[in-house]
């Protein structure tokens, strides 16, 4: 819902921003053109792709283990997968419309059975 605007007497002198905000606030995912698919089965928990990820997008258990991806706030940049030691990877980038519709088992398949 769009945010009720300030009347003139309301902003800040200066337009000091008080509330920065937060991309945590904002789905972000909906920027993304590709989207990393991840494989539990060969992934060896190595984190890399949690350090590295600069959207702190890589979900994490209670055990501190790589649980899978935060598609509302991933934009896709590739960089997990970049990074994943495993060969073959345990993370793949596959188009945005090759995965719509498509369930995350279906896309792990497809991902990872080639
Ligand atoms: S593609 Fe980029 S934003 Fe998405 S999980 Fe990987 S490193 Fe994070
Ligand atoms: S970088 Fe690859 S192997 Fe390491 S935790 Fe992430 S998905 Fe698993």
């Amino acid at each position: 819902m769009a945010e009720k605007l300030l009347n003139w007497d309301e902003v800040l002198i200066g337009a000091t921003i008080k509330d920065p905000g937060n991309s945590k606030s904002y789905e972000t995912g909906s920027w993304r053109v590709e989207r990393p698919v991840w494989n539990p089965d060969t992934c060896i928990q190595c984190m890399f792709c949690w350090v590295y990820c600069p959207d702190s997008s890589i979900l994490v258990d209670e055990n501190g283990k790589m649980a899978g991806i935060d598609y509302d706030h991933c934009k896709g940049c590739g960089i997990c997968v970049e990074q994943c030691p495993t060969k073959p990877k345990s993370l793949k980038m596959i188009l945005e419309s090759e995965a719509k519709g498509k369930t995350l088992k279906e896309l792990r398949k497809e991902a990872f059975s080639k």
